[in-house]
């Protein structure tokens, strides 16, 4: 017996004409990889998943960034790979290397400790490069000075489904500012002294740029235990380590580019915790985009199925699994869904989980 919600074989049809019709007009935005060369295997497999779930219909542009030149190898193989143009950037070294000013006697017991702790990437210098470029420069590279919008793409990934929609074009169209599909718990141990820098800054900017009436504060500090986590109850914190998981992001780079980001990313960075913690950049982002913004500029893109060593998503409803050819089991064990490893309900209970209908629906 087929279920009561019949497939409607014609509307996919259309949508998939009307995707592929010529002349589509397509937003100001690049596909971005921030990659190593040795990453290569991986760029193209995320690549080709992209690609065959969404980019073969758009051709969005590819935009490559590495702190050392990428290889002959890796341009030809994902300038191959891409059905849009392609370029690469390299980074330079002030916006990549640690500053002058962190203390070497101070960074290094750090690495020690944080290693003695077992905390993920504990002892990695580049890892902190990293999480510090995400946070506050990849958007200043002028590769990217002509572009509205990025999705940051990152090697081994995988989306299970096809795309319903362009989300650049859903962006832009609704006005959103930052675009997440999984949202879970942070480390406590990487981030101990971030709230604390997060608190001073909303104190100095004493609502300014930070609207606590239309903001999602609540999403960062709601009290209350929803999912597997009691509240944080240390010294002095409220945040309950929720965080968007900035491996998939869709983003509007004048947000970045703004001087309200800036001025929180500066402060925050003046602290030292990027390299005398492990501050990564998915809290950062996402504290950011909570307090800065109007909760109605994060969307959640709950169309989009994804898959990022050890969790992923995939769409509930069966007759959207068909619709979009999902090749993803919503019991499989890594799937984040609902689970209590998941921010989402308080994503919801924030008042911003109103699921947007589909374009064509
Ligand atoms: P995880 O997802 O937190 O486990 O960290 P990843 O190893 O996936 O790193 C996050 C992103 O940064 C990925 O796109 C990596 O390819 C990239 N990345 C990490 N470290 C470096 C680095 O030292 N150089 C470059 N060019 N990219 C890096
Ligand atoms: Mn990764």
């Amino acid at each position: 017996k087929l279920s009561s919600h019949t497939y409607d074989n014609n509307a996919l049809n259309r949508r998939r004409d009307k995707n592929a019709a010529r002349g589509y007009q397509r937003e100001n935005a690049t596909l971005l990889m921030l990659v190593r060369n040795m990453e290569l295997e991986g760029a193209l497999d995320s690549m080709k998943s992209l690609e065959d779930s969404f980019n073969r219909m758009y051709h969005y542009d590819w935009t490559f960034m590495n702190d050392v030149p990428f290889s002959p190898e890796f341009i030809e193989a994902t300038t191959a790979m891409a059905s849009g143009r392609t370029q690469y950037a390299l980074i330079p070294s002030e916006d990549w290397d640690r500053p002058q000013w962190i203390n070497e006697t101070r960074f290094e017991e750090a690495l020690n400790t944080m290693e003695e702790d077992g905390v993920l990437y504990g002892n990695s210098k580049s890892y902190r490069n990293m999480c510090r470029f995400n946070s506050g420069y990849f958007f200043r590279q002028k590769i990217l000075d002509d572009y509205d919008y990025y999705f940051r793409v990152e090697p081994d990934v995988r989306y299970f489904c096809d795309f319903p929609y362009d989300p650049f074009r859903i962006m832009r169209e609704q006005q959103k500012i930052y675009g997440f599909v999984i949202s879970l718990y942070e480390y406590e141990n990487t981030i101990e002294s971030l709230w604390d820098a997060v608190s001073e800054y909303i104190e100095k900017d004493g609502g300014h740029d930070i609207d606590m009436n239309s903001n999602s504060y609540n999403f960062l500090t709601d009290k209350s235990k929803i999912g597997m986590y009691e509240p944080v109850t240390g010294s002095h914190s409220d945040y309950n380590l929720c965080h968007f998981w900035s491996n998939f992001e869709i983003g509007d780079l004048n947000f970045f580019r703004s001087e309200k980001y800036i001025k929180f990313f500066e402060h925050l960075d003046a602290k030292g915790g990027f390299y005398y913690e492990r501050w990564g950049d998915a809290p950062v982002h996402s504290i950011a985009v909570a307090l800065l913004l109007n909760k109605d500029e994060i969307i959640h893109f709950d169309g989009i199925a994804y898959e990022h060593q050890p969790f992923n998503t995939c769409p509930i409803s069966t007759t959207l699994r068909m619709d979009q050819r999902c090749r993803c089991d919503i019991a499989d064990e890594h799937n984040i869904g609902i689970t209590p490893h998941s921010c989402l309900m308080r994503w919801w209970k924030n008042g911003s989980g109103k699921s947007f209908l589909r374009e064509d629906n």
